[in-house]
């Protein structure tokens, strides 16, 4: 957003409560790589120029790609100075920081939709001796108590850490509700390959069909792994992980579990054939069925016959609980009444009608399906400069008049 305010000449200020790539510094585990290959995890004018495009970066890597960027486009950054308030005033907006206040006609809220994990409230029930902690508090596995280790919740964070604490020795349970399943590679080509030249990543949010389930969908159950290898359900039984349904209760030390288990697979399934659907159907449309290899169906889920709807944490030596349960955005320091009962901020694809000159960026299907990775930021940041140049510029014929 910054190099786009700075192509029109908009006179801003970029204020970073820590340092440039803040979030992967300091909210994510060790071991992560991006989902998103190379050539992906592009930002406009810089993208990949490595020997390794189809690759997935490590955290060192993924911070010192943005200092590259940050020192190429070279924004007005004030680091280490976090907003505690913003508030409408008659012209604009008082944004109020650590090292001093900003009067502005226009703010653009980018301080990301991970910022809290959602813990739900069924963790105050949690025998005590049991560690909880959250995906980003986890950093690996040496860091848990030996013994076994329940994940709740299994789309992309919580099957890689259910993998990768498996492997360290410590049985894993996961307990699994609503997900996404994807294979990492298909037909020969990466996931998001698909997603990119089928456009569904570039898919509006104006043209989706229903933009409250898009915008809530959790990630695809994928890994940048250097195998390429899957972490679906299947994957992690394989590897021995114990799979149970979604984490409903706790009484008296013991886990209820939800029956649903079953039906949540099937559904998963059922959408990830319609997705190799779509693609099998753009790959006809367009020529490509033949530079690609033949269609096929993954295997469906495979589940024990009856899964157990209660497990003794006791019994079952469970040491460590670790939610991966999601994460919303926190906006405790925004005075501006734009919030709906959950906290999320109403917007019509990241302008705040209700209040002009108020923009946000970077949240799930803001304007686009990729616009929370870091390729869509690009695009986003396209369409709501020129919003924002047009409110500049409307506001001063307004004061003008
Ligand atoms: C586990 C995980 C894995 C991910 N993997 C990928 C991936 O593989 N590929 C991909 O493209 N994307 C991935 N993402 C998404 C990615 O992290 C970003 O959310 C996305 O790129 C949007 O970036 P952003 O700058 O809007 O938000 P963020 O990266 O969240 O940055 C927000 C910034 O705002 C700052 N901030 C917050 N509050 C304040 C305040 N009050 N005052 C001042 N500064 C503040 C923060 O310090 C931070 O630097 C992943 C996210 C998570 C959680």
């Amino acid at each position: 957003m910054s190099s786009r305010l700075a192509a029109r000449s908009i006179d801003h200020v970029v204020l970073e409560r820590g340092e440039v790539a803040n979030t992967w510094r300091t909210e994510r585990w060790d071991s992560l790589t991006l989902l998103t290959p190379n050539w992906q995890s592009r930002l406009p004018g810089f993208g990949y120029e490595g020997d390794d495009p189809d690759g997935f970066r490590t955290m060192p890597e993924t911070i010192a790609f943005l200092e590259g960027y940050a020192k190429r486009v070279s924004p007005p950054l004030q680091t280490h100075c976090p907003v505690t308030a913003v508030r409408r005033t008659a012209d604009g907006y008082e944004v109020v920081a650590a090292q001093g206040t900003w009067h502005c006609r226009a703010v653009v809220l980018a301080t990301g939709a991970f910022n809290i994990a959602q813990v739900p409230a069924v963790a105050a029930a949690v025998p005590p001796g049991i560690a909880q902690l959250t995906t980003a508090q986890y950093r690996n596995p040496q860091q848990l108590e030996a013994g076994g280790v329940m994940v709740v919740g299994a789309a992309a964070s919580g099957a890689q850490i259910a993998d990768e604490i498996h492997r360290s020795g410590r049985p894993v349970t996961l307990a699994v509700g609503e997900h996404v399943r994807a294979p990492r590679t298909y037909r020969g080509r990466d996931i998001q390959w698909w997603m990119d030249v089928s456009g569904l990543n570039d898919e509006r949010y104006d043209k989706v069909e229903n933009l409250r389930r898009a915008r809530a969908l959790s990630s695809f159950q994928i890994a940048g792994y250097r195998d390429r290898r899957n972490i679906d359900l299947n994957a992690l039984t394989s590897l021995g992980v114990n799979l149970v349904g979604r984490l409903a209760g706790i009484r008296e030390g013991k886990a209820q579990l939800s029956g649903s288990l079953r039906n949540l697979c099937e559904l998963a399934d059922l959408k990830q054939n319609r997705l190799l659907k779509t693609f099998d159907e753009w790959a006809a449309a367009n020529g490509a069925s033949e530079a690609v290899d033949p269609p096929h169906r993954p295997e469906p889920t495979r589940l024990e016959a009856s899964p157990p709807l209660g497990l003794d944490f006791a019994r079952a030596g469970i040491r460590t609980i670790l939610w991966a349960t999601g994460f919303r955005p926190d906006y405790a320091w925004l005075e501006v009444p734009v919030l709906d009962a959950k906290g999320n901020i109403r917007h019509d694809g990241g302008v705040v009608t209700e209040a002009p000159g108020l923009y946000v960026m970077g949240l799930p299907f803001l304007r686009r399906r990729k616009s929370s990775l870091i390729d869509g930021a690009g695009d986003d940041a396209r369409d709501l400069s020129a919003h924002l140049a047009a409110h500049l510029g409307a506001r001063a014929t307004e004061l003008a008049n």
